[in-house]
């Protein structure tokens, strides 16, 4: 174990995968306590633009790496957690065995280093272990209905597989591991292109492109916020004692993406027609969390609404994605009522 040299005012916390989309949120709301953060990212699905705010800070230190080649660190740790890994279908399908080492090869690196440390670990795990479920809403106790040989197996069997390795640590008295389920999250920093439904809906109706709905569109999913989704992930890592069990983190309302689709058209409107596309392959049907433990272990429960948390999501991607994008919302907003009364289904 490293000696700790710290002045013992704010904790000392590794956050894998801290230039992603929530892992960089994950990082401001951590160095606003006051803590010392320590980003590790290899930039796959991450941005230094997330974190660019960070990088003059004294609390912060960057490190470039993959976790599957990160081993080693010349500082004690206090807190580890694991946001490292492509997770949108289309980008974590696109290098399907790097996806899977990621989780298991990944995440073995990360808890041997807290391991090292006596450090507490979160593992950032998925609503996708419980594949296309059988049960509804999802409970922790369910055990998913997966396919292990699947397109979306990389991840989902990843993630279980990663939860394996975790209570395994936590169970021989290796390392003090907390397991998150998370539930399809959503906010600023989210990118434009990574193929989720909620940045492919935004960015399609700000600039004013069809909006993609895959089968029918009334397959089900339930958004977070992400500044929601950071307060339930800080306080499973600090509550005490650790709860020992897997929690969902996830947003209770469930949508179906017709539903969602004519929320984004009411926030962004536009004239721009729906383009229906094939459902892809094991595309769960519906997913909704059971948020019981949350509320009992971390009395933890999402407060922002989706439509004012698609509106600041609008909001941060018509400033991000600049002129070219605004002109046509511009022009849309303009045609406001009537492209609602047209509507996404017309
Ligand atoms: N989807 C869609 N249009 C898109 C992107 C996604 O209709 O442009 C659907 C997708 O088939 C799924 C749901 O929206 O049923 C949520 O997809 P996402 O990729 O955001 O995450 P998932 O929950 O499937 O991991």
């Amino acid at each position: 174990m490293l000696q700790r040299t710290g002045t013992g005012k704010g904790k000392t916390v590794l956050v894998a995968g801290g230039a992603g989309f929530v892992g960089s949120h994950l990082c401001d709301a951590l160095l606003a306590r006051g803590d010392r953060v320590i980003c590790v990212d290899s930039y796959i699905t991450g941005s230094k633009d997330n974190i660019r705010p960070l990088m003059n800070h004294p609390g912060f230190r960057l490190i470039e790496k993959d976790i599957c080649e990160f081993n080693s660190i010349d500082e004690p740790l206090d807190q580890v957690y694991n946001l490292a890994c492509a997770a949108s279908p289309p980008q974590y399908q696109a290098d399907p065995v790097h996806t899977m080492m990621t989780c298991v090869a990944g995440t073995g690196n990360l808890l041997a280093l807290a391991e090292r440390d006596g450090a507490s670990f979160l593992q950032a795990s998925t609503s996708e272990v419980y594949g296309d479920p059988a049960e509804h809403p999802q409970r922790e106790d369910y055990r998913g209905n997966v396919n292990c040989i699947g397109p979306r197996a990389c991840y989902d069997e990843g993630k279980r597989a990663a939860e394996a390795l975790c209570f395994d640590m936590l169970r021989a008295g290796r390392a003090d591991v907390r397991v998150a389920r998370i539930f399809n999250t959503y906010g600023p920093r989210m990118q434009p292109d990574d193929g989720r439904i909620i940045s492919n809906l935004l960015v399609q109706a700000i600039s004013g492109k069809p909006l993609t709905i895959y089968g029918t569109g009334e397959q089900t999913r339930s958004f977070c916020y992400v500044s929601d989704l950071v307060t339930g992930l800080m306080a499973l890592m600090d509550v005490d004692p650790n709860p020992g069990v897997p929690i969902n983190l996830g947003n209770p309302g469930e949508f179906t993406i017709n539903e969602l689709a004519d929320m984004v058209v009411a926030i962004a409107p536009t004239m721009a027609e729906v383009a229906y596309k094939p459902l892809p392959a094991d595309d769960p049907q519906r997913r909704r969390p059971d948020i019981l433990r949350a509320k009992e272990f971390l009395g933890w429960e999402p407060k922002v609404p989706l439509s004012e948390g698609l509106r600041h999501t609008a909001d941060w991607f018509i400033a991000t994605l600049g002129s070219d994008a605004e002109k046509p919302l511009r022009r849309q907003a303009v045609r406001q009522a009537s492209a609602y009364e047209i509507g996404v289904r017309a």
